[in-house]
C-alpha cells in the first residue's frame, strides 16, 4: 500500500469514529448508518406486494433486523464493508427466522442481489468459457458480452419475482420458459403488416424524439429500407423472430414501371441489408422472415392498395405481374447466395403453397425455388392446402421458430375493416410467451398409467398458465411504464395529423404452449419409439387431442389465447434431457430413453460439465436418426398436425451433394397436396472453408477445392441456417445423429 492511500484510509477511519465505513453499490463510500436498512427494508419489500400480494414489512419488524445486522457487522470489527455485504447479512437474518414467518422468504427474494461472480463475467468477456451456445444466432464480440451479462441478472430476476414453486418447476426441467432474460421487458415475436409503415412512416424509436422521423415512403428503395429497418427496430422491443406476411405483394405499388434487372437489385439489398446489419439484441443479426407468393391471393385482390401514405385508388389486383417479377428476383438473388457463395440464411423465406398458385402456370417460379433447396437447402415451404390450414378463410403465417398465426373474422371483430385498412386498423400476429413442457417426465411419473399420463401433462399446463398470467402482468407494466415505445407506437396520420392506432395489439399475442421429447415420452410409456409402433403413435395422438381439449377449458377459464406447438427446443431439449439425468429421481428412466452420446455426456457430466452430447427429440418428431424412408416419417408425423394449432415443421434432411431440382419439386408437390404437413423445409449441410472461400455439398473434413482443413460448417439448426461451431453439444450430436434422405424420382 501506498504512503498516501494509508493516510486517506486513516482518515476515513477517523471519519467513521469506529464505525465502519460502507462501499455502497452506487460507487460513494459513506458512513454506517443503520438507517439506511430500515429503509431499504420497507422500501423493496413492497415488491413482495406488487408480485406475491404479501404484505411489505412493517416498521418494527424492520428495526429488529437492522439493529440484528448491526450487531453482527459490528462484531467483525471491519474498518469497510460493502453494501452487498451487508445485504447478505441482512438475507441471511431473513432466511434464519423465514421458518416462523413464511413471508420472510419473500422478502429475501425480493431483497437478493442478482449477477455474477467477478469470474464468470471475466470469463465472457474473454475467457474460453463464452455461453453463446443458447443460441446459435450469437457470435462472440463486444455487445454479445454485454448481453451475457445482461441476461444472468435479467434470469435471476424474473426467477425470483415469481412464486418459488414455478421458479422450481423451470429449473429443475418439469418445463422450460423461454428467452427467460426477456421475461419481464419484451413480448416474444411478431408478424408487421408492411402497410403500417407504408402508409405512417417509419418512427424508429416508437416515440419519435431520439431518432429522426420518416414520412411514409414515396420511392421504392426508401420504401424497400422502411421494410428493413422496421424489422430490425422491432427486435428492440421483442425477443424472438420479427416478419412480414405478403412481402411481395405489399411491396408491390412501389415496383410499377421497374425493369426486371432493377426488381432483382431490389431484390439483392433487402438480402443484404437484412443481414448485414449485425446489430440486434447484442450484436446478432437481425432474426427475419419474409412470407411470399408469387401472385396476388385471392383475399387480396380486390382491396385498396396501401403506399405512400395513400389507402386506394387502385387494388392490389391490379400488380399481379410485379408480384411475380418481385418472388422470381427474391429466389433467384438468394441462388446467387453472397459474395463468397454462402446462402443467405435470412430473413427465412417462407414460400406460400395456396390453392392459386399451386398450378403449373407457376411450375418455373416453383422449380426455381427449388434451385435453391437444390443448392443451400435455405427456403421454407408454408403449405396452406390441407383443410384445416382454412386457407381463404382468413389470413395466417408461419414465421420465427415455426410458430403459426391465424386471424379470421370469428376471431377477430375487426377482421373486414383490416382488410380494407380502414381508419389505419392492420394485422398484428405474434406470440407473448413460449413455455415447453418435458413430456418424456410427465411419462417418467405416470409408470405406464394413461390416464395418470394426461393428468401429469395437466399439471404442466396449468404451470405453464401460471407463468403466462405473471407474464402478462409484466407486460402491462411495461407498457404502463413506457418501455415498449416501437410495439405500441401511435404515428401521425398523413392524412389527419391525428395518432393512428398503436402498432401491436398486445392484447391479442397468442400464449404457446410447447412440447418436447413426444418421442421418448412413448418409448418410456409403450416400450416403443414413433417409427416402431403404431400404439406408440396413437398414445401421442391421444395425448394432443387431450392437451387441446384441456387448453380450451383453459383459455375459457384465464381468457387468454392459447396454443399448443411444437418447440423450437434448441437450447431446451437439451437442458430438460440434462435436467433428467441429473435427477436422482428420473435419472434411471432417462437413461433409457434420452437420444446422443450417452458415454460421452456421462463422461463429462461427472466433471460437472451441462453443454453436454445429450437430447430429447424435438417436439413430435420422429427420432432424427431413425432409419425409416421418408414416406414413412411423413405417414407418421402429419397426424400431428392438425392438432398442433401453434405450428409445426417437417425436416427432409437432404442425402446428396445435389438433388434434382424437379424431383425435389416433385417431393414438394406430393407433401403440398397429399399430406397434413403444414409447413417444412430441405436441410442440406455445407462446408465453408476458411483458405479459398470455397461453399461444397455436405459436412467434409476438407475442402475440395483447396484440400484444407480449415474448414466451418453451416446447416438448419432448429428453425434457421447458422454457422455449427456455435451449436451447442447436443444440437451438433443431433447433427450427426439425422438421417439423412435421397431424393429420387
Ligand atoms: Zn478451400
Amino acid at each position: 500500500m501506498t504512503e498516501g492511500i494509508e493516510v486517506w484510509f486513516k482518515g476515513i477511519e477517523h471519519y467513521a469514529a469506529g464505525k465502519p465505513m460502507v462501499r455502497t453499490s452506487d460507487g460513494y463510500l459513506t458512513p454506517w448508518n443503520r438507517e439506511a436498512i430500515v429503509k431499504q427494508l420497507i422500501r423493496e419489500t413492497k415488491l413482495a406486494e406488487n408480485f406475491f400480494g404479501a404484505p411489505a414489512i412493517s416498521l418494527e419488524e424492520a428495526e429488529e433486523i437492522a439493529k440484528e445486522a448491526e450487531s453482527r457487522i459490528l462484531g467483525m470489527r471491519a474498518k469497510f464493508v460493502s453494501a452487498p455485504l451487508i445485504r447478505e447479512i441482512v438475507n441471511n437474518i431473513l432466511l434464519e427466522r423465514s421458518e416462523e414467518k413464511p413471508v420472510y422468504a419473500i422478502y429475501r427474494n425480493v431483497l437478493t442481489r442478482v449477477g455474477v461472480p467477478v469470474y464468470d463475467a471475466y470469463l465472457i468477456d474473454v475467457g474460453e468459457g463464452f455461453e453463446a451456445r443458447e443460441n446459435a444466432n450469437l457470435q462472440p464480440n463486444p455487445e454479445t458480452s454485454h448481453k451475457k451479462k445482461g441476461d444472468k441478472v435479467s434470469k435471476e430476476e424474473y426467477l425470483l419475482l415469481m412464486n418459488p414453486r414455478l421458479a422450481d418447476a423451470h429449473l429443475k426441467g418439469d418445463l422450460h420458459i423461454h428467452d427467460l432474460e426477456y421475461f419481464g421487458t419484451r413480448p416474444f415475436c411478431q408478424d408487421w403488416d408492411l402497410r403500417y409503415f407504408f402508409y405512417y412512416g417509419l418512427m424508429p424509436d416508437g416515440l419519435g424524439l431520439k431518432t429522426s422521423v420518416a414520412g411514409p415512403a414515396k420511392h421504392v428503395e426508401v420504401a424497400l429500407l422502411h421494410s428493413v429497418k422496421a424489422l430490425a427496430s422491432a427486435q428492440t422491443n421483442f425477443a424472438g423472430g420479427q416478419g412480414f406476411y405478403n412481402y411481395t405483394v405489399f411491396m408491390a405499388p412501389y415496383l410499377r414501371g421497374l425493369s426486371y434487372k432493377h426488381i432483382k437489385q431490389l431484390a439483392q439489398m433487402m438480402f443484404y441489408e437484412l443481414t448485414q446489419i449485425y446489430v440486434a439484441r447484442g450484436g446478432q443479426m437481425v432474426f427475419s422472415n419474409i412470407q411470399i407468393t408469387p401472385g396476388v391471393p385471392d383475399l387480396w385482390k380486390d382491396k385498396p392498395v396501401v403506399a405512400m401514405g395513400k389507402v386506394g385508388p387502385d387494388v392490389y389486383g391490379d400488380y399481379e405481374d410485379e408480384v411475380r417479377a418481385f418472388f422470381r428476383a427474391i429466389y433467384e438473388v438468394a441462388l446467387e447466395g453472397d459474395w463468397w457463395g454462402k446462402p443467405f440464411n435470412f430473413p427465412k423465406l417462407e414460400g406460400g403453397i395456396t390453392p392459386e398458385f399451386f398450378k403449373p402456370e407457376y411450375d418455373e417460379e416453383w422449380l426455381l425455388a427449388h434451385n435453391v433447396v437444390s443448392k443451400f437447402g435455405t427456403p421454407y415451404f408454408d403449405n396452406m392446402l390441407p383443410a384445416y390450414r382454412g386457407y381463404g378463410k382468413g389470413v395466417s403465417c408461419y414465421q420465427c421458430c415455426a410458430y403459426v398465426f391465424t386471424e379470421t373474422p370469428e376471431t377477430d371483430p375487426d377482421f373486414n375493416a383490416k382488410l380494407y385498412f380502414e381508419d389505419g386498423k392492420h394485422f398484428s400476429m405474434g406470440g407473448m410467451q413460449v413455455v415447453t413442457l418435458n413430456l418424456p417426465r410427465a411419462a417418467y411419473r405416470a409408470a405406464g398409467d394413461d390416464d395418470r399420463l394426461f393428468e401429469e401433462i395437466a399439471k404442466l399446463m396449468d404451470a405453464a398458465v401460471e407463468i403466462f398470467q405473471i407474464k402478462k402482468r409484466w407486460m402491462e407494466l411495461a407498457v404502463k411504464s413506457g418501455r415498449l415505445p416501437f410495439a405500441v407506437q401511435r404515428p401521425k396520420d398523413p392524412k389527419t395529423g391525428q395518432r393512428g392506432p398503436p402498432a401491436v395489439d398486445l392484447d391479442n399475442l397468442v400464449y404457446t404452449i410447447g412440447v418436447v421429447g413426444g418421442n421418448e415420452m412413448v418409448q418410456w410409456h409403450t416400450g416403443f419409439q414413433l417409427h416402431e409402433s403404431r400404439d406408440a403413435v396413437k398414445l401421442l395422438v391421444k395425448t394432443l387431442l387431450e392437451m387441446r381439449k384441456y387448453k380450451a377449458e383453459l383459455e375459457e377459464k384465464i381468457g387468454m389465447r392459447l396454443a399448443i406447438a411444437r418447440t423450437p427446443a434448441e437450447s431446451c431439449a437439451q437442458r430438460l434431457a440434462v435436467a433428467d439425468m441429473l435427477s436422482p429421481e428420473f435419472k434411471d428412466m432417462a437413461i433409457t430413453v434420452v437420444k446422443g452420446d450417452l458415454e460421452e455426456a456421462r463422461r463429462l457430466m461427472a466433471e460437472g460439465v451441462r453443454d453436454v452430447p445429450l437430447y430429447y427429440t424435438n417436439g413430435t418428431h420422429v427420432y432424427v436418426g431413425a432409419q425409416i424412408p421418408l414416406t414413412e416419417r411423413i405417414s407418421i408425423e402429419q397426424k400431428f398436425w392438425p392438432i398442433l394449432s401453434g405450428g409445426n415443421i417437417f425436416h427432409i434432411w437432404l442425402g446428396e451433394a445435389y438433388p434434382d431440382p424437379e424431383a425435389l419439386f416433385k417431393v414438394t408437390k406430393r407433401i403440398a397436396t397429399q399430406t397434413q404437413i403444414g409447413y417444412f423445409a430441405y436441410t442440406k449441410d455445407l462446408t465453408i472453408c476458411e483458405q479459398c472461400f470455397e461453399v461444397s455439398a455436405g459436412i467434409n473434413d476438407a475442402c475440395p477445392n483447396c484440400g484444407s482443413t480449415n474448414v466451418r460448417y453451416w446447416s438448419r439448426v432448429t428453425g434457421y441456417y447458422q454457422e455449427v461451431g456455435g451449436w451447442n453439444e447436443a444440437k451438433k450430436r443431433e447433427l450427426k445423429d439425422r438421417y439423412r434422405t435421397r431424393i429420387s424420382i
